[in-house]
């Protein structure tokens, strides 16, 4: 069942969510080659502390990191380590979650870390675009599988392709409510998207081939063909005429 949330829970929404743009603020350009993906994790865990909310991945499912930190070929779900150094030219995911009176803001940036190559930088542009291009279908009456649709030609028009062990989801006052949102689809299919529903839309798109295995660690999932993968992800309300996002930094500018 898909919770339509009211204006009161939108607001509490939006208070979570803001503190999830909060951290991609202190992340910004502050991603260096030679921080662990630990360094990365304290920041981001700084910041949500800070605000007074959780850190909701901490001990969901057993999850040990703060957020998810995931380098290169990881797709999602790096548990944060001070082995774990980053270095020039890698990407790196950092998934945030931050619970905030009770509801959830759920997102993710890819950074670049020193200089990348060209074609490392186009996938997380492609990949962050192909978010915009999903939720731009986001309306009333619309479908959800139009905006499924919409990412999964947009990356794949684009030579990538779309991962399909892992999918957006709605989100509220648990961190995976229905519907589960899948990168790929047909439009004019799945459920009609209606006011007051929240949304973690998030494209997970790979360079190879969109097969991906977990480690031994039981979290991290990386590409089996060890190619670059790359994540992009807000947390959305449908509103009366459209979508707003709320989880976006204060300095981001979409
Ligand atoms: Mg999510």
């Amino acid at each position: 069942m898909i919770i339509i949330k009211s204006p009161r829970e939108v607001e509490l929404m939006k208070k979570a969510g803001h503190v999830v743009g909060e951290v991609f603020n202190a992340l910004e350009g502050n991603i260096h080659p030679g921080m662990s993906t630990l360094d990365v994790a304290n920041i981001a865990e700084k910041v949500i502390r800070d605000a007074g909310a959780y850190p909701t991945f901490l001990g969901y499912g057993g999850f040990s990191g703060a957020v998810c930190v995931s380098v290169n070929d990881e797709v999602v779900h790096g548990i944060p380590s001070s082995h774990r150094i980053l270095r020039e030219g890698d990407i790196v995911s950092v998934d945030v979650g931050a619970t905030l009176d009770g509801y959830i803001g759920d997102a993710c940036r890819t950074y670049l870390v020193g200089i990348c190559s060209e074609k490392a930088k186009r996938l997380v542009e492609v990949t962050e675009a192909s978010f915009w291009e999903g939720v731009s279908h986001v309306r009333p009456g619309a479908r959800l599988g139009d905006v499924s649709h919409a990412i999964q030609v947009y990356c794949e028009s684009r030579g990538y392709s779309i991962i399909r062990d892992y999918t957006g989801h709605g989100v509220g006052s648990h961190l995976h409510e229905d519907p589960y949102i899948p990168n790929y689809g047909q439009a004019g299919t799945g459920p009609v998207l209606k006011e007051g529903m929240c949304l973690a839309i998030e494209p997970m798109v790979a360079e190879g081939h969109f097969a991906v295995r977990v480690n031994k660690d039981g979290w991290t999932a990386r590409m089996k063909d060890g190619k670059l993968s790359c994540h992009y992800e807000n947390s959305i309300v449908v509103t009366k005429d459209g979508y707003e996002v709320l989880t976006m930094a204060p300095k981001e500018d979409k």
